[in-house]
């Protein structure tokens, strides 16, 4: 089969590889019909993501139709068209019994290599480094679904690909985004990075009952989604005379907002100076990540407001500003989505037409496009705000 593979840092191949096969009962084979890029994708095309090898097979937003079953697997059968949550979970542990299924205790086989890092092993994920488990990633023709039982959901209606997609990661990522907030009628929330999260934690706020949503960026490609199709205010932080806190004391009475969404991550993007002292840290391996959204928005938030981070981080942060938080008494919620449990009532609201997760759509490729796109959707050009990959097309033109 064809796959998209890392071969290093800025470097992404498509290869021929040998098809994946059923090692566990409860394994299927999946034949991929849509699978897509992710924004968290970058961190790993760019080299930010410890334990990956040269060869891995990229990708962790996937859907496909069932094509060979494992003797244990019970609620699937071959032909069966599925979407598969990115993190993977036996159904069966502590943490899949409560809900919290990105923090699976038996999905990760590597578990030792992130315990000696975070001190507990999150759950495994698909094409996102051998700490994560060392997955065969969905950016390819087939996949191996471990826990086949527990991940992928049915869709049973005849809805394109597109429109259920989404359900893999960042629909359900951007809704407990939302979640993590708990929202309260009329609410205020801010979100910073109107990337396919952020957007999504846009949407979903609205949909949670928030009374205004504030989005923060810098391409006009994405503030525009964020206003035109979100409904959010805009804050385009590269202008002029822009300092964030300030503007979004203003814009909320001089309380700041009730809750700040950080969809950004390890990456952040800033031309201040603390900005380029992340940079030189990170250079200097002195911080892994660089922190600036989230400091700003632990900035920004109200006295005894929320702070919810979906935007990935991976090690040590360095200048955190943890005193505001603590003065302020700000609450915080973060970490990897708990996919199945949001998966089926998210499936539902795109069954009512209660959201159209294809809005975002930029690109749709074939798989040897997907190399250089990489490259495109890193440098921001081309104004890319969503890739979907065609397997088995070679190019779409
Ligand atoms: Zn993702
Ligand atoms: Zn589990």
């Amino acid at each position: 089969m064809k796959a998209v593979c890392w071969m290093g840092a800025g470097k992404a191949e498509v290869h021929t590889t040998s098809d994946p096969q059923i090692i566990n009962p409860k394994d299927v084979i999946l034949r991929i019909t849509r699978t897509a890029i992710c924004g968290s994708d970058l961190h790993l095309f760019d080299g930010y993501i410890p334990t990956m090898e040269a060869g891995d097979i990229l990708g962790h937003e996937f859907m496909g139709i069932v094509e060979e079953v494992g003797p244990e697997v019970k609620k699937l059968k071959r032909g069966d068209r599925v979407v598969v949550p990115f993190t993977i979970a036996c159904g069966s542990c502590l943490f899949c019994k409560s809900n919290q299924f990105s923090c699976c205790d038996n999905s990760n086989p590597n578990a030792h290599l992130a315990e000696a890092a975070y001190g507990y092993s999150p759950s495994g994920l698909f094409g996102f480094s051998h700490m994560l488990g060392g997955y065969a990633g969905g950016q390819a023709q087939y996949v191996r679904v471990p826990f086949a039982d527990v991940g992928p959901i049915k869709i049973e209606s005849d809805l394109p690909d597109e429109k259920v997609l989404f359900l893999s990661d960042i629909f359900p990522t951007g809704y407990q985004a939302a979640d993590n907030c708990n929202i309260q009628p009329g609410d205020t929330v801010a979100v910073w990075g109107c990337g396919p999260v952020g957007l999504f934690a846009i949407a979903s706020a609205y949909l949670q009952g928030a009374g205004k949503v504030i989005a923060i960026d810098r391409f006009p490609e994405r503030l525009e989604l964020a206003r035109k199709y979100c409904g959010a205010t805009t804050i385009d932080y590269s202008e002029d005379d822009v300092i964030v806190v300030e503007a979004l004391r203003d814009l909320t009475g001089g309380v700041g907002p009730d809750s700040c969404i950080d969809a950004v991550g390890m990456e952040a993007h800033s031309d201040t100076a603390i900005g380029l002292y992340d940079k030189v840290e990170q250079a200097l391996m002195m911080e892994t990540d660089r922190p600036f959204v989230l400091r700003q928005a632990i900035q920004a938030v109200r006295k005894c407001g929320t702070l919810s981070i979906p935007g990935v981080y991976g090690g040590v942060l360095n200048k955190m500003n943890f005193g505001a938080a603590f003065n302020k008494g700000v609450k915080m919620g973060m970490g990897q989505t708990h996919m199945q449990f949001y998966m089926p009532k998210l499936l539902k609201f795109i069954e009512e037409g209660k959201i159209d997760p294809s809005f975002l759509i930029s690109h749709r490729i074939g798989i040897e496009q997907a190399p250089e796109m990489y490259k495109t959707w890193r440098d921001k050009q081309d104004r890319v705000t969503k890739i979907v990959i065609d397997p088995w097309q070679d190019v779409i033109a």
